[in-house]
């Protein structure tokens, strides 16, 4: 088959694609132990919930009115309204429905927003989006029309008692010249877990209007829904930021209902695109978040049930994995949210993706670091073997699974660093 220049880029295996891969594949396998896609937890209050909604709905006529309906598209405007509404009383942002989008999924989202700001511009210059603290979400890095559309740079570690480290952006290094055309972080971070602190925000957020570019700001994780975030950072916005939010992680992923919250020009944009490529995002999911918000679960469940339950469940993965695993080389960022840990192995003989082979043999599922230091070309002179060390896994399954996963990891850990 002969393809166009787009078929040849979006026809490639990428990580992303492996990925999804994986997943669906792991899903049908039995017995295997998927630590490695982003999959919300199934949480029993959440799906008894999710039983009731719906019913609710479909009692009240409002399920077949969202099936049967194309919204417009920008999005099903009664829900844009209760969220602005909410995101104003709680936050106090100056915002109304004429700052909300709704796209199909908020991966859908960020293919829009990178490609409407990054790649070819119109004086034939070439933009890229900057990600000011790498590893950051795979799930960008394939989503350029045009090649090479990003450029990140690496963080600095701060080491942490209890075998823990954290991230943090090295503002030094960054460099916000005219070619980059959006700033971008996911906050909580997929892969780390790591969250920005209020300070390390505020100064990207001068570095943008500086430069009079958008920060992009990733919150599939973040307040004040789903709310899978430990520490106590303050959310933000301002009419230069772009926030995505997503319904996914929610433990709606199968709606597929992505929410970005921008100026009015860029929440135009995105409403043009939608059209162009989707007639109207879906309705479903905006209808059901419509009734949560309308009920007052929206925020309840996430703080007092979402929340609580990953924060558990991270615990116990934190100390499972350093129970079985006591070489002092071994890592763990600290988890301050989202639903991953991120494991460093300093020194480690083999790269993460050899792990990751010799794990999927075993039936364990994680994802290998390599893939989220995407960007990064113009520092690759000098490998960086951090990048090659760490891996990223999920702690969303249950205790029984997390531990046979964990106990196969320390194994083949233990024995890589024995061969070395
Ligand atoms: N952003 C981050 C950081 C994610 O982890 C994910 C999914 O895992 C997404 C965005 C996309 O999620 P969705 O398209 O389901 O909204």
């Amino acid at each position: 088959m002969q393809y166009s220049k787009f078929g040849e880029k979006f026809n490639r295996y990428s990580g992303i694609n492996r990925l999804m891969g994986d997943l669906n594949e792991g899903l049908r396998k039995p017995g295997a132990i998927m630590l490695g896609g982003g999959n919300p937890a199934a949480i029993p209050e959440m799906l008894d919930y999710f039983h009731q909604a719906t019913g609710e709905m479909l009692n009240n006529g409002e399920l077949l009115s969202a099936l049967g309906n194309y919204d417009g598209p920008q999005g099903k405007d009664t829900f844009l309204t209760a969220l602005s509404g909410l995101l104003r009383d709680t936050y106090g942002w100056d915002i109304s429905e004429k700052n909300i989008s709704l796209t199909n999924g908020s991966q859908s989202a960020f293919f829009y927003l990178f490609n409407l700001l990054a790649g070819k511009q119109v004086d034939g210059r070439h933009k890229k989006i900057l990600l000011p603290l790498a590893p950051e979400y795979i799930g960008y890095s394939d989503a350029g029309l045009d090649d090479d559309i990003f450029v990140s740079y690496r963080p600095d570690i701060e080491l942490l008692d209890n075998r823990m480290f954290k991230y943090h952006v090295d503002f030094e290094q960054l460099k916000v010249d005219d070619s980059v055309a959006a700033i971008c972080v996911s906050r909580p971070t997929n892969p780390t877990g790591n969250v920005l602190t209020d300070d390390e925000v505020a100064k990207l957020d001068v570095l943008a209007r500086d430069k009079g570019i958008p920060l992009i700001i990733d919150n599939a994780y973040g307040t004040p829904f789903p709310n899978i975030i430990f520490e106590d950072v303050t959310p933000f916005w301002n009419s230069n930021t772009i926030l995505c939010m997503s319904l996914s992680k929610l433990g709606l992923p199968g709606v597929r209902c992505g929410i970005v919250i921008a100026n009015e020009e860029i929440t135009q944009a995105l409403t043009n695109l939608n059209g162009i490529i989707s007639l109207a995002p879906g309705g479903f999911g905006p209808a059901i978040a419509e009734h949560m918000i309308k009920s007052g679960d929206l925020l309840r469940l996430s703080e007092t049930v979402i929340k609580p339950f990953y924060r558990n469940k991270s615990e116990l993965a934190v100390s499972l994995l350093q129970q079985s695993i006591s070489d002092t080389r071994f890592k763990i960022h600290k988890p301050e949210g989202a639903i991953f840990l991120w494991l460093w192995f300093d020194e480690l003989p083999i790269t993460t993706m050899e792990l990751y082979s010799r794990l999927k043999a075993r039936g364990v599922l994680i994802v290998p670091g390599e893939y989220f230091f995407f960007g990064q070309e113009e520092q690759s002179q000098e490998k960086w073997q951090h990048a090659h060390q760490c891996l990223r896994m999920n702690y969303v399954q249950d205790e029984a699974k997390m531990r046979d996963g964990i106990a196969i990891i320390a194994e083949e850990v233990t024995k890589a660093y024995a061969n070395a």
